[in-house]
């Protein structure tokens, strides 16, 4: 053997050990991320699977910068059950094998995630019936995988213009199927967790053409209400529940399209792991518009000149009816039912909100006239475009709530409610100085704009807020030009108009909580105080939801679903402690994410102040975080509340008399009232 030989030996050996090196597992599948539109999981991981040095990883060509698919996934199905499965290589689970149990989802049973072997983890979705298998798609980058079984909805209807992950790829490139049938064995993995559905959408490209940039992703978009600053120079949409690919964060785009000589660009921020911030800086921001696509994928963004000149889907909608019902409580909901899912965007302008169908050529005037007839709301309706319908809906006296849009995008429910009395009495008190008076008289601009538009005057920035903007002279500025409600009645009045809280009164029906001295029932202790924490709020204006007001059995995730629809601005639990030990006394305060935190330091400081501690003879156990349930998965910053131990004989008699609730009531109200800032 020549020393060449063994020269090369010796580097194939180095080469061949480098090489084992770089087939050691490094991607680790951490977590699930399930959403509520039952199409898509999210298998969020750490590290990269793809292994560069083996060439094995072959990204498919692809004409965008859409995620690219891999070929180092191996996946297959089985049967009897019908499961799909997914081979992910070079990669461990460090938290162990579990499956996940999905309540909410027609078409997945539940979810396997396993090590099977040393460097791969597999995950198998087990299915309720083998007939959704085929609609099963993996897509990945190497970093990310999504997983893909629900595509009836996207096929729908939709335009080029709109794509969607999956519409952007080439069907020849879907991660080969190659359809074994193997009986899967799955036993003996224990049941860790029962997730509750977290995001909504997955945000994961950002494409655009000449009018407008074009936000896609997978899942479902459910925006708020866009917001507007400094004299119509940015604005910010809030994508709800939604999550973003790593390489959109922070990312900055012009909008192509602009009017002449001007510019506008958007900025994408992950506020958190549940919202999407979009930011649009330039001029004359309120004559831009978001359109959701009918699949409810993407987001299209542009000046309203060109979404009104362009066409948003394949198929436009037939109107099938209307519905308009108004509660007691003054709600009104406008529905409207549509043979296909339409594309549309909401805006609001001058005292009117507005509400853009766009792919809907008729609005069947009959049928709406009919509707309003015996309504005192007034809904204008005309077309904009060959194929798009306007519905104007003046909000003088209405405070617009929600708007609802189904998953296949063919019935929206805009919810308004009326003004309350107080608001109005303080709308007609504004003070505007005579000049900008002046300027609104005559009608032609709005009030904000007449003094945004006014080179004398600037915002103070200081003073304004989401809903008042003050403007002072730009030469002097210790000469206040006020555009704020005057204070005829304590600012609180009107504050707390706008506070929401959800309040949950512990177990119920069924689920009695803890019993103390075998005759306490937790749950109806709880329900008792809670409903005197719901009048004291309520004689403070303050808008109380109840998650239950009777003794009855509601699962922790409707408790949890509930208050997410609702968004409120706090969360708080009621409950009574207990233990085995029956020496044990005291209060807790628990909290669980770090954006309740505050929330608990508040209520504790008022709940379990020295005060208290001395009348009610009890002792702190202080601020706890605990993964309970219902303040881990609320999206509001959110406490549960321990007022006493049931299970001590001397705390449970005195939890039992009617002045002790009344006075843990008021703690807790109070509490709630100094967090929301509410006098
Ligand atoms: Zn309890």
């Amino acid at each position: 053997m020549s020393f060449k030989n063994i020269t090369a030996i010796i580097l194939f050996i180095i080469a061949f050990f480098i090489q084992s090196a770089c087939f050691a597992a490094n991607f680790q599948v951490r977590d699930l991320v399930l959403d509520n539109s039952d199409k898509t999981v999210l298998i969020r991981g750490k590290g990269d699977f793809r292994d560069s040095s083996t060439g094995v990883y072959v990204p498919v060509p692809d004409k965008s910068n859409s995620l690219n698919l891999i070929n180092n996934i191996t996946t297959f199905t089985l049967s009897n059950p019908a499961g799909y499965v997914i081979d992910i290589p070079n990669s461990t689970l460090p938290e162990g094998s579990r499956y996940y149990k999905l309540k909410n989802s027609k078409i997945v049973n539940r979810i396997d995630l396993l090590q099977h072997d040393t460097d791969i983890v597999r995950i198998v979705f087990t299915l309720n019936n083998a007939k959704d298998l085929p609609n099963f798609k993996t897509y990945s980058d190497g970093k990310n995988i999504i997983v893909k079984y629900n595509s009836q909805l996207v096929q729908n209807s939709i335009q080029h213009k709109f794509y969607t992950l999956s519409g952007d790829m080439d069907k020849s490139a879907v991660v080969q199927n190659t359809a074994t049938d193997i009986i899967f064995n799955s036993n003996n993995y224990k049941l860790e967790i029962i997730p509750k559905l977290q995001n909504k959408y997955y945000l994961s490209l950002v494409t655009q053409n000449s009018e407008g940039l074009i936000l896609k992703g997978i899942g479902e978009i459910s925006l708020q209400k866009i917001k507007y600053y400094d004299n119509n120079t940015r604005a910010e949409i809030i994508l709800d529940s939604s999550n973003i690919i790593p390489t959109l964060e922070n990312k900055t785009y012009n909008i192509p399209g602009a009017v002449k000589n001007t510019k506008a660009t958007l900025t994408i921020n992950k506020l958190n792991d549940k919202k999407i911030k979009l930011t649009i800086l330039g001029e004359s921001l309120k004559d831009y518009r978001a359109v959701i696509s009918p699949d409810n994928q993407s987001l299209f963004i542009s000046h309203r000149s060109h979404v009104l000149n362009t066409s948003f889907a394949l198929n436009n909608a037939k109107l099938l009816s209307y519905n308009l019902t108004k509660n007691e409580n003054g709600y009104y909901i406008f529905d409207l039912n549509f043979d296909k899912s339409v594309a549309y965007d909401i805006f609001e302008l001058n005292d009117s909100y507005y509400l853009d169908i766009n792919n809907l050529p008729d609005f069947d005037e009959i049928a709406l006239k009919k509707l309003l007839k015996n309504s005192d709301l007034n809904i204008q309706t005309m077309k904009i475009s060959k194929d798009k319908t306007r519905y104007i809906i003046p909000s003088k006296n209405l405070n617009f709530s929600y708007a609802n849009v189904e998953s296949n995008a063919k019935s929206i429910k805009l919810c308004f409610k009326e003004k309350p009395q107080a608001e109005k009495i303080n709308e007609d008190a504004i003070i505007i100085a005579s000049k900008e008076e002046k300027i609104a008289a005559a009608g032609k601009i709005p009030e904000e704009d007449a003094l945004s538009k006014d080179k004398n005057y600037k915002k103070d920035e200081s003073k304004s807020g989401n809903i008042n903007v003050v403007y002072v002279p730009k030469e002097d500025n210790s000469k206040i030009i006020y555009k704020e409600p005057k204070k005829k009645k304590p600012e609180s009045t009107t504050i707390s108009a706008l506070k929401k809280v959800v309040l949950d009164p512990g177990h119920g029906g069924t689920d009695c909580g803890a019993i103390g001295g075998g005759v306490v029932y937790e749950k109806n202790l709880n329900l008792k105080v809670a409903k005197m924490v719901e009048e004291k709020l309520k004689k403070k204006n303050v808008h109380v939801y109840m998650t239950r007001s009777e003794d009855i059995f509601i699962p922790l995730e409707d408790r949890v679903n509930f208050s997410n629809e609702i968004s409120p601005d706090i969360y708080v639990s009621i409950h009574a402690n207990s233990t085995v030990q029956n020496v044990t006394y005291g209060l807790e305060v628990h909290y669980y994410k770090d954006d309740s935190l505050e929330l608990a330091n508040t209520m504790h400081a008022i709940f379990s102040s020295d005060k208290n501690l001395k009348k009610w003879d009890t002792k702190d156990r202080g601020v706890i975080k605990s993964r309970f349930y219902v303040i881990n998965h609320t999206e509001a910053p959110s406490v549960l509340m321990e007022m006493g131990f049931i299970s001590n004989p001397v705390e449970r008699e005195k939890l039992m008399t009617k002045q002790r609730q009344e006075e843990v009531a008021t703690a807790i109200a109070d509490g709630i009232l100094e967090y929301l800032k509410v006098k």
